[in-house]
């Protein structure tokens, strides 16, 4: 990626993420972050239409702004900010309203899903849908619009969303001429999946997750419950297999896995054995930035002035960019 590049990312704030998400979404969208120049917003905004309780928005939206500075986020080139800090959003989300189709938004997955799931319960298609959900495609465009975002990171469920966004750009710069810059969404390197404490895939809706600043007791505690199978210690196990093996390798170094492996695959080492040098593992990869995260947790100051600091920096642009809309379509 070059370095003129422009990153764009949203996190959504409801609650603090596991270590699947840490290995598969926030450590390498912190690499690219320090590498390019990019703007990370917390999509408050976007929690709405799901969170109706504003003390639980506000906590969660701190808990992201810190623990992405906990993980080692550089601020001098990653502007970090809250969405609803950014009044243009809105205006730039009302604008393209008039340029995107109804259709479109028939169209989007996450709103096709609830369409499905009412129509097999026989209810009104449209039940539980808020209009705030309805458009939230909307929302991201402006989001990413707004920046003038060339990269949008993405997991593979939100690519359509970054789609419809050039789509929407699209249509407004045939309509009005040549305004927004169209956006390209990037589906992330395969880091491969993280399984969580019952072998499936790390994940809340199976409840098996270890959260990501955990405390140690706490962490140990997730991982001594890991199911593992009734070999005994001296028999031969298979790493390939086994959840602690793979938990390990998204920590450790090539060699470390390595020597894991051999250990595995020799026996002579039990699962208890295993189960602490994983935990050995994750502390020591995670016990400074849980530090860090805690410290600031405990100074929400330095945290509002963090996203202060953000906003200022994001409004810039966001000026220039609504003023470049309201000219197009309103002389
Ligand atoms: P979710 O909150 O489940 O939508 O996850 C957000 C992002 O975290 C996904 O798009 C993935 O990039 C990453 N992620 C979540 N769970 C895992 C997992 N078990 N293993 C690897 N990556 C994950």
């Amino acid at each position: 990626m070059t370095d003129d590049k422009i990153v764009l990312t949203g996190i959504k704030p409801t609650g603090i993420p596991h270590l699947g998400n840490y290995v598969g979404a926030l450590k390498p969208l912190i690499e690219l972050a320090n590498n390019n120049k990019t703007y990370i917003f917390i999509a408050d905004l976007h929690a709405l239409n799901t969170i109706k309780d504003p003390k639980l928005i506000k906590q969660y939206s701190y808990e992201i702004a810190a623990l992405m500075v906990a993980l080692g986020l550089n601020l001098d080139n990653a502007v970090l900010f809250r969405q609803s800090d950014i009044t243009e959003v809105y205006q730039l989300s009302n604008f393209l309203m008039n340029v995107t189709p109804k259709g479109l938004m028939n169209r989007a997955h996450s709103y096709k899903a609830i369409v499905e799931k009412n129509t097999a319960a026989g209810v009104d298609v449209d039940s539980g849908v808020n209009m705030g959900l309805y458009t939230y495609p909307v929302l991201m465009a402006a989001d990413i619009l707004l920046y003038g975002a060339d990269i949008v990171p993405v997991g593979a469920d939100q690519k359509q969303h970054v789609e419809f966004a050039r789509d929407i750009a699209g249509y407004f710069n045939n309509i009005y001429g040549e305004t927004f810059r169209l956006p390209e969404p990037v589906i992330g390197k395969e880091t491969g999946l993280v399984p969580g404490l019952d072998g499936r895939k790390m994940s809340k809706s199976y409840d098996n997750t270890i959260p990501l600043f955990a405390s140690e007791s706490e962490l140990k505690k997730k991982i001594m419950r890991i199911i593992t199978d009734s070999k005994t210690p001296e028999e031969s196990k298979n790493p390939d297999e086994s959840t602690i093996f793979q938990l390990y390798s998204h920590f450790a170094s090539k060699q470390e896995i390595e020597q894991f492996r051999q250990m595995f695959v020799n026996g002579g080492m039990g699962y208890g054995t295993a189960k602490t040098m994983l935990f050995d593992k994750i502390n020591a990869v995670l016990s400074e930035p849980r530090k860090e995260y805690e410290r600031l947790m405990a100074n929400k100051a330095e945290l509002d002035a963090i996203l202060k600091d953000g906003a200022e920096r994001a409004k810039l642009v966001a000026e220039k960019t609504i003023a470049r809309v309201k000219k197009a379509m309103l002389g």
